[in-house]
């Protein structure tokens, strides 16, 4: 067995969480850490969600706004103006990330993507009100002397999560798909196409940004997180690709269970997993943050992907 907790087991302690994983403590008076990214740009975190607002001369365009963590966007924006909340853009449809913009307040224009219209249609939830303003490609938001560039690269994350740049800024934010220093959230950040995931973060290292908005975790993202990033994947891919071609199907199974299909693949993926964790694992396990919660995941959704897609 590795060395690593297998899923369904409960180890005494996680290992721990390397330093390049940490970022400034939020305020605790406060409950928020805001920091600003460039002229009129600010990111909001309580360093588990990370959400993002633009001042222009008029008023504020606030990217995403977490359920229950709407305050702090609030609180945040009256620290640096008076001025209304005129637009608020969804990142993608996931309540995670937009269930509070309805706690901003007035009735802002609401800009997403076409296919995170649809999906809120079908969801149907009064704390995800439609998008007023939709598009396929690409949408340029021009206002006052500000601009955010949106665009669409496919379905990773899933359909609908788009790109939105600051150009004067450098400022790039993708939601749920790098987390600067740790672990990717389990199978690939819940990627609805593993394929498209990892050609999306090689898309995302094609952006000449300074600084990356990931939505998660506590700090912001450069290229070298990107191409940290990069680089594990690429090794879980080789880890998994190398374990399925040296394991046989059928073997180290009772003879009586192979009449089961499923327990027969059972044993077999659980055995790819476990070549593909113990591969990956000296180079990895202390350099990325919750290594060991997720690698499993992430080896099994590599295992699956490989096979299917
Ligand atoms: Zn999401």
């Amino acid at each position: 067995m590795p060395p690593l907790a297998p899923i369904g087991v409960r180890p005494d302690r996680y290992l721990p969480v390397p330093e390049s994983a940490g970022a400034p403590a939020v305020n605790p008076a406060t409950g928020y850490r805001l920091q600003e990214l460039g002229r009129g740009l600010y990111m909001v975190t309580d360093n588990s969600y990370q959400s993002m607002f633009l001042v222009y001369e008029r008023g504020v365009v606030v990217v995403d706004a977490p359920p229950g963590y709407a305050k702090h966007i609030r609180a945040a924006i009256a620290e640096v103006t008076s001025l209304p909340v005129t637009h608020v853009i969804y990142s993608h449809s996931h309540k995670d990330h937009i269930g509070g913009v309805t706690e901003l307040g007035g009735h802002p224009i609401i800009i997403a993507h076409e296919e995170t219209r649809r999906l809120l249609a079908r969801d149907n939830d009064p704390e995800r009100p439609l998008p007023t303003v939709t598009f396929k490609d690409r949408y340029s938001l021009k206002l006052g002397t500000q601009r955010l560039e949106l665009s669409y690269h496919g379905v990773a994350h899933e359909p609908g999560n788009i790109f939105i740049y600051a150009p004067e800024q450098r400022v790039l934010m993708v939601i749920d798909v790098i987390f600067p220093g740790w672990m990717p959230w389990r199978r690939f950040a819940l990627a609805q196409d593993v394929p498209g995931y990892f050609a999306q973060v090689a898309e995302i290292d094609r952006v000449p940004f300074n600084t990356l908005v990931g939505g998660h975790v506590s700090r912001v993202g450069t290229h070298d997180d990107v191409r940290t990033q990069l680089e594990f994947m690429a090794d879980v891919k080789a880890a998994a690709q190398s374990a399925l071609k040296s394991t046989e199907l059928g073997k180290e199974i009772d003879p009586l269970d192979l009449t089961n299909p499923w327990a027969v693949f059972d044993n077999y993926i659980d055995r790819v997993v476990v070549q593909c964790v113990n591969a990956v694992s000296p180079k990895w396990q202390s350099r990325l943050g919750g290594f060991d919660v997720y690698i499993w995941d992430q080896c099994y959704a590599m295992e699956q992907s490989l096979r299917i897609d």
